[in-house]
């Protein structure tokens, strides 16, 4: 399997997400979809509107009166929205009319009220001229009965929920998230709540981690930490291994201490690969038994967090049913220059500024040591630079994948820029 070492990220990915398949269906209440993928199309009950209806409050007219203005009409009804007309509308007359209110038969046309003055109760008179089909909403103009109107695949936002209800769906079929679980692996690990030892190292990755499954809209859960010890590691991972995802972070690489590897094999876990041509992130582990996808992320916060985004972020997308599977990536000019040897593809990360004549402008957070969390804390994103690339200048074109936002993407996207 030693081609399964020191693949490219684009590599690995595609490894990656050739194991990641999408979840099973199910419904859920309207109320409780944001954020969810719809699993089926979704076709509309009916025309909408169900039939021609004003556009405005104001009269249902005929045009053919109406070709110049001052005309006085005589109003045979009043039509809220909600009733339907009772009357037809004939030459020399009108109908009061609400905003989404049947148009009455006879009438082809609709009036504003402020283009209006009533003489008498019954009485008014048509300041303007008008053309036939003036503010009327025509049936079937926002959607056919049995057209299709959300796509499988479609993440439901506030404005789908609200076409969701429009269509009267109660319930929505969606693709079911994974289960995610996390584990933290190493003797020197500090728990939050452990008292301060100058010792120890504070364990962040499992709340980085979190909070980065989190965001995709997953509750993912903690499963502890784990003793650099195979039984303490075998009875934690085994936990890990009842959900879709486990991500163990640390004790991935080939120290004596780093036990994960040889663990998840003795528990029956296939290994796909184990080394990635990256920086930060070199030691990544990835394997699978049975459903379950496994990775083993490096220890070293940023490399764990970049890796995520990489890896783990990708495939719980695909999973949870996103045809889109990646961060968004955008172009930005490089404030100043990056040192790079042809190797390994990089993540250098940087915060973006719009220059004056609107570029984005990438620039470095600052030591880019993979231990270093407040450069990732202050970062917008991450700046790619391709594995073949050389000596980076300033001004340079570069990709940077976002860190936020509701933007994804079919492909990866590492584009040499300036190829
Ligand atoms: P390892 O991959 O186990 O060799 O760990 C590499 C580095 O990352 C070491 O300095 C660890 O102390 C650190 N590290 C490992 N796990 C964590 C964690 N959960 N939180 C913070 N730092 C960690
Ligand atoms: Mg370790």
């Amino acid at each position: 399997m030693s081609q399964n070492n020191n693949l490219s990220v684009g590599a690995a990915q595609v490894c990656v997400l050739g194991y990641a398949t999408t979840g099973a269906r199910e419904e859920i209440p309207l109320e409780r979809s944001l954020g969810r993928v719809l699993a089926e199309e979704v076709r509309a009950n009916r025309d909408q509107p169900p039939y021609d209806v004003s556009a405005m409050d104001g009269f249902a007219v005929r045009s053919a009166d109406l070709t110049s203005g001052g005309v006085l009409l005589t109003v045979i009804e009043d039509i809220k929205a909600g009733d339907l007309p009772t009357k037809t509308v004939v030459s020399g007359q009108c109908a009061r009319i609400m905003t989404g209110a049947p148009v009455p038969s006879g009438a082809d046309a609709v009036i504003r009220v402020e283009d209006t003055r009533m003489l008498s109760v019954d009485s008014v008179e048509i300041s303007v001229p008008v053309t036939a089909g003036n503010d009327i909403r025509v049936r079937g103009e926002n959607m056919r009965e049995g057209e299709v109107v959300l796509q499988a695949g479609t993440e439901i936002s506030p404005g789908v929920i609200g076409l969701l209800a429009t269509v009267k769906r109660a319930s929505v079929p969606v693709t079911c998230r994974p289960r995610v679980a996390i584990l933290s692996s190493g003797d020197e690990l500090e728990a939050l709540d452990d008292p301060f030892d100058a010792g120890k190292i504070p364990e962040s990755n499992s709340f980085a981690l979190m909070a980065q499954v989190q965001a995709l809209g997953i509750e993912p859960v903690r499963l502890g930490i784990a003793r650099d010890d195979p039984a303490e590691l075998a009875t934690f991972l085994r936990q890990g291994l009842d959900y879709d995802v486990l991500l163990v972070s640390g004790g991935s690489s080939v120290g004596v201490h780093d036990h994960v590897r040889p663990t998840l094999e003795a528990l029956g876990v296939t290994l796909h690969f184990w080394r990635v041509e990256m920086k930060p992130g070199h030691p990544l582990v990835f394997g699978t038994r049975g459903g379950t996808l496994v990775f083993g992320l490096p220890g070293n916060p940023v490399s764990s967090m970049v890796c995520f985004e990489q890896f783990v972020l990708p495939a719980l997308r695909r999973m949870m049913g996103h045809p889109t599977a990646f961060r968004r990536s955008i172009r930005a000019t490089l404030a100043h220059p990056i040192k790079h040897r042809p190797g390994r593809m990089e993540f250098v990360r940087v915060t973006l500024a719009s220059a004056d004549d609107g570029r984005l402008v990438a620039t470095s957070t600052g030591s880019q040591s993979s231990g270093d969390l407040c450069s990732m804390a202050r970062a917008d994103g991450l700046l790619v630079v391709p594995a073949e690339s050389g000596y980076l200048a300033a001004g340079d074109a570069v990709r940077v994948q976002l860190f936020d936002g509701s933007l994804y993407q079919h492909a990866a996207g590492f584009v040499k820029e300036n190829a």
